[in-house]
């Protein structure tokens, strides 16, 4: 394994990401020591008995030795676990996060700022529907992007800071790029926030509708709607803090969302085919563009694996 970047990093917040980043630290390097803390007992005790790390009992003493400090908490949270982590931080350490929105990320990380610890706030674009320490695996980050946006401090220091993040973030596997935090939540409003909302949305309509039998809903689910209650089935309290914390980015894609679907619904109504076959042909192309970039399988089963065999003894 190559030199660790960080002697030791502290992981605050022991869930997916967290325990994700504790486990890719394992496998890959980037940090010699870690450490972690969660507001739950029950979370602490589990990520104790995964062996994820050195599991801390307070806040404080999780990140008193920490080279970098990582908050993987929900983003309505970040405000206050920076304000309580930096007094206890060394002078010269990093804090970042992992937030999915950026703007109001940094906001809150400048905010709990005191002049001693580099501020570097982050995102990796990886995740899964699963929420909790045992969701964690190693390979999360490999091949992901990573968004790091950065203050404007020009320091020597503060350059190797970003750099050293940079570094480790590549030893988890991850490719990084650094962002301006307004631009960032631009982007993830439309590639990944909208599609959350439209995931929760259609979840809801078809559970709503009087006309539809919600064993029919379940029974017919390969139809298209299975790959929305994968999406939908997101921790509640993350996308809850992602909408109310990038409003205006999401508000405005909402409205051009709207619009064009507004054509389609007229295209439909007027018998316009060449109309849906122009734009469904274009969505195509962008499906292959992911491909091409190596950002998802074309494999044909993908997100459709085969069921397991019933139990013989059932
Ligand atoms: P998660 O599995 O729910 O884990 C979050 C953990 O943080 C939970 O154990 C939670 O405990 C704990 N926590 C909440 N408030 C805390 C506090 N004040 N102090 C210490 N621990 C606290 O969530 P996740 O999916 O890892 O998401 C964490 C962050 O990663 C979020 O900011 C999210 O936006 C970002 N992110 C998520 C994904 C994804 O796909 N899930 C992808 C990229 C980035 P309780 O459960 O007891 O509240």
């Amino acid at each position: 394994m190559p030199e660790p970047v960080f002697s030791s990093i502290a992981i605050v917040g022991a869930g997916l990401i967290g325990a994700s980043i504790a486990r890719a630290v394992g496998e890959y390097g980037g940090a010699g020591a870690v450490s972690l803390y969660d507001a739950s007992d029950d979370v602490r005790r589990r990520a104790g008995e995964l062996g994820l790390g050195e599991v801390a009992e307070t806040l404080d003493a999780a990140v008193a030795e920490a080279d970098c400090v990582i908050l993987c908490v929900p983003v309505g949270a970040l405000s206050a676990v920076a304000a309580a982590a930096v007094p206890h931080m060394k002078a010269g350490a990093i804090l970042t996060d992992v937030g999915s929105v950026k703007g109001e990320a940094a906001a809150a990380l400048e905010a709990a700022g005191d002049g001693r610890v580099h501020i570097i706030p982050g995102h990796p674009i990886a995740g899964t529907e699963q929420s909790g320490p045992e969701a964690g695996f190693a390979t999360l980050f490999r091949e992901a992007w990573h968004i790091l946006t950065p203050g404007n401090d020009t320091s020597d220091d503060y350059v190797a800071a970003v750099d050293a993040l940079t570094r480790f973030w590549q030893a988890l596997g991850a490719r990084v790029e650094t962002m301006d935090p307004a631009r960032h939540d631009r982007v993830l409003a439309i590639t990944s926030h909208l599609p959350h909302l439209i995931a929760f949305n259609i979840v809801s309509t078809a559970f709503d509708m009087e006309t539809v039998e919600q064993g029919e809903v379940v029974k017919y689910s390969a139809g298209g709607f299975r790959d929305f209650t994968r999406i939908a089935a997101s921790d509640p309290v993350m996308w809850r803090d992602v909408f109310l914390n990038n409003k205006e980015a999401v508000l405005e894609c909402l409205g051009r969302f709207s619009e064009d679907l507004a054509a389609l619904q007229r295209a439909i109504r007027w018998g316009d085919g060449d109309m849906l076959m122009r734009e469904f042909s274009r969505a195509r192309t962008i499906r292959k563009a992911i491909i091409d970039a190596g950002q998802d399988s074309g494999a044909v089963n993908f997100g459709r694996n085969p069921l397991p065999e019933p139990d013989s003894d059932t």
